[in-house]
């Protein structure tokens, strides 16, 4: 297996690297439910979490993530940084880069920020944490511990993406997930949120959402993405979206007892999600939330005992040290 020396993308990563960190995250879970929430395995390390775009369950997890490891951490967010008087986001990140942290993890507006990044601040590791409407890997690695947690395996089961498709991307790391991992995906959504050519990913699409229902295995709901949205046009009102792509109680109804809600929050309930769904014992949507502070415990694992993040020597300490570190940490 290659050793993971950034987080950039789904696109980036192997089948084996992703079953790695979903090996890494499963025995973290247990870490946050202890009444001494600590262990030492990134002692020493820094991790400076750079947020351009408003976040709460992203950035408190990869907080708590690091904190619980024991690693120092840093928050930095746009209202904070020097970018605000017009420093470019390179010179933000050599400037942070020249601290030596161990780990740089970044959500930003603009597609592509990680990967510009990555390029130039070796030897710290670049989390993506959402990057535009491109990529957001570490919420799909949790969503698939999630689902691993209810069905044992995700290979062969159907997950069906509902709303916001243009805009999201936790549809776009989902849709290059599955090709790794073996499952399908179906895209719900009305035409004007989905991507053109979306299809080339191997998905099936459906503008009908009651037809997309049967035979999934999760029906995994999107917020619309107001802030992306280039008009106001992209569905007739609220109230229509909710009616022809909203998850209720019936529509529910149709699907099959294991069927499983997820969401990646932030909820609004009755556009997407009607509340009695979103609360009801088939949601897991609370699960990812806490799944998404062992997932990123895994990948700063991985980070940090590749022999990359924070060292200047490039070679040696790569294999198994991940492993090694997993088992120092409980
Ligand atoms: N939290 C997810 C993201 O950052 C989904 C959303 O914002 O609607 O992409």
């Amino acid at each position: 297996m290659k050793p993971l020396h950034h987080l950039l993308g789904i696109r980036e990563l192997e089948h084996d690297q992703i079953k790695h960190l979903l090996d890494l995250a499963q025995p973290l879970i247990g870490l946050s439910r202890r009444p001494i929430k600590k262990a030492p395995a990134l002692r020493g390390k820094t991790i400076i979490n750079l947020f351009f775009e408003s976040s709460t369950r992203t950035r408190t997890s990869f907080e708590l993530a690091g904190k619980r490891l024991s690693a120092d951490v840093i928050n930095i967010s746009a209202s904070t940084s020097a970018t605000r008087k017009g420093e470019s986001l390179l010179d933000t990140g050599h400037t942070l880069a020249a601290m030596q942290p161990n780990v740089l993890i970044i959500r930003d507006t603009r597609a592509g920020a990680a990967h510009f990044l990555a390029g130039f601040l070796s030897p710290a590791a670049v989390v993506n944490a959402g990057d535009g409407a491109h990529e957001h890997p570490t919420q799909v690695l949790t969503d698939l511990l999630t689902l691993q947690q209810a069905w044992g395996d995700v290979s062969g089961r159907t997950i069906t993406i509902v709303g916001d498709i243009a805009h999201s991307r936790v549809a776009r790391s989902h849709l290059l997930a599955s090709a790794r991992m073996g499952y399908h995906v179906r895209l719900v959504a009305p035409k004007t949120l989905l991507p053109v050519q979306v299809e080339r990913f191997g998905c099936e699409l459906f503008t009908d959402f009651d037809a997309a229902i049967e035979g999934s295995d999760a029906l995994y709901m999107l917020r619309v993405q107001n802030e992306r949205l280039e008009s106001a046009c992209s569905f007739p009102s609220v109230r229509e979206y909710h009616e022809a792509f909203g998850l209720n109680m019936r529509r529910l109804g149709l699907a099959g007892e294991h069927t499983v809600v997820l969401h990646p929050g932030p909820m609004n309930r009755g556009v997407e999600i009607a509340t009695d769904v979103a609360d009801c014992a088939r949601s897991r949507i609370l699960d990812q939330v806490e799944n998404g502070v062992a997932m990123r415990m895994a990948v700063l694992t991985a980070l940090c005992g590749s022999g990359l993040a924070g060292s200047r020597k490039r070679s040696g300490r790569h294999h198994g040290q991940a492993m090694e570190a997993q088992g120092t940490l409980l």
